[in-house]
């Protein structure tokens, strides 16, 4: 009898849940489909920032990936992969050597905090809210500093990619201060390295500009863009061009690179550890092995003034990993295989304001674009609450024909 192809995946989020259950959907029984994952908790991360101020238990945004998983028939190890050998077909983890015929790469983001001399909450200054023990964390020292507040600075480096959350920290905070009632002893600076404000590393997005810059001085936020940070030390920011910056607390998303068992792994990443695909989301060397989320290398739209990466959506890696799930499973079976080239990758989301937000809906992420919606309106914090609920419900059960 023909052995089963072996598919194994890297990573239990979004862009390895979504691969996962739209391979045993396609695939049933006619591939051995296992995923490993250095946590056994799934986190549901865009609601990390409402985990800071003290709205969200971790209980409320984690599920168990154990379960999840094999309920559906597929196997799961909580383990961590060191390093991928291309040519033996193997992932080489702190539990031993695993072989696979087919490999799907959705480690996500190593935060690159040694960039900035003292950023982040291991050996810096500044809080984080990018995984669930950093916003653990920066909820803590957030109800701390509520009994004694000071300047608030908010924003993301240069070289960073995820500045979408940088907003949404920032409004979330400036709602915090407003309802702990200390909004006047917390002046809010928002700093970032894009050229202008919502600019979010794919060249700016419709009227995006002009409306957050109406927000930030209707609720007195100051910002600075093109901003370089040099160097962090105990309640100062030190910029290139915009002299030291005094802070009581601070979140600043750092740049994001690819894992170290990626970057480890000659032939399988860049120099900054991301996976170079095709359009198929297939390894541009080795045709066995495909990757999705953060962990897939993508250059910028256009050149900034300040480094810029590009945002890789919750959205868009589940779109990316169905596109590799789609062709490894015609690979298996046969059938057309599918590509859809990054800039054409589409993308829905809810900038969060704490009370109110925006809806935004483009059908490319990179210009030109036909479809740019942009819906302002406390609605949209509710379609973020529902989408919470809706989208853990979904990644949970393996519902991914869904929408
Ligand atoms: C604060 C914040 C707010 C955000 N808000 C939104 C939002 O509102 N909407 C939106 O669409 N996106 C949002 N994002 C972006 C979104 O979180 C990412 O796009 C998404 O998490 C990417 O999914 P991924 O599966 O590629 O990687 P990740 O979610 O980073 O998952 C990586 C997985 O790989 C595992 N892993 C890592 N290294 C190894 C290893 N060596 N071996 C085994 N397993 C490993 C990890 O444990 C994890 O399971 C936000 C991000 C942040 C930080």
């Amino acid at each position: 009898m023909k052995t089963k192809p072996k598919i194994l995946i890297l990573g239990g989020s979004f862009a390895g849940l979504a691969a996962a259950f739209e391979l045993q959907h396609k695939l049933h029984d006619r591939a051995e489909i296992t995923v490993i994952s250095k946590e056994r908790q799934f986190v549901f991360i865009p609601s990390l920032i409402w985990l800071v101020p003290g709205w969200r238990k971790p209980e409320q945004i984690t599920f168990d990936l154990d379960s999840a998983f094999t309920s559906k028939g597929i196997n799961f190890i909580q383990t961590a992969a060191q390093r991928i050998d291309p040519e033996a077909k193997k992932v080489i983890t702190t539990n031993g050597e695993m072989e696979y015929d087919y490999l799907v790469i959705a480690t996500g983001p190593r935060m690159a905090w040694e960039t900035v001399p003292g950023l982040g909450p291991h050996d810096g200054y500044t809080h984080s809210a990018c995984t669930l023990p950093h916003s653990v964390a920066a909820a803590e020292a957030w109800q701390e500093f509520l009994q004694n507040p000071g300047p608030v600075v908010v924003g993301a480096v240069q070289g960073a990619s995820c500045f979408g959350a940088s907003y949404e920290i920032v409004l979330n905070l400036n709602r915090a201060l407003k309802k702990a009632g200390v909004k006047d002893k917390a002046p809010i600076t928002f700093i970032t390295a894009e050229p202008f404000l919502t600019h979010f590393g794919i060249d700016g997005f419709g009227v995006a500009q002009p409306m957050i810059e109406k927000f930030y001085k209707a609720v007195g936020i100051n910002w600075l863009t093109n901003n370089v940070v040099e160097k962090v030390t105990p309640g100062e920011i030190h910029t290139k061009d915009n002299g030291v910056i005094p802070f009581k607390y601070s979140i600043l998303i750092p740049p994001f690179q690819g894992v170290k068992a990626v970057k480890d792994s000659p032939g399988v990443g860049n120099a900054a550890g991301f996976v170079p695909v095709n359009d198929r989301y297939q390894h541009v060397d080795f045709p066995e092995i495909y990757a999705a989320g953060i962990s897939v290398a993508v250059s910028p739209p256009a050149p900034t003034p300040i480094p810029c990466g590009v945002p890789k959506t919750a959205h868009m890696s589940e779109q990316m990993a169905a596109v590799a799930a789609h062709n490894i499973a015609t690979d298996i079976l046969g059938g057309e295989p599918k590509e859809v080239p990054f800039p054409e990758t589409a993308a829905v989301c809810v900038m969060d304001a704490g009370n109110q937000g925006v809806l935004m809906i483009t059908d490319r992420i990179f210009a030109p674009r036909k479809l740019q919606i942009l819906i302002p309106g406390p609605w949209s914090h509710w379609l973020k609450i529902f989408l919470e609920k809706y989208l853990m419900w979904k990644l949970r059960t393996g519902r991914m024909q869904l929408p």
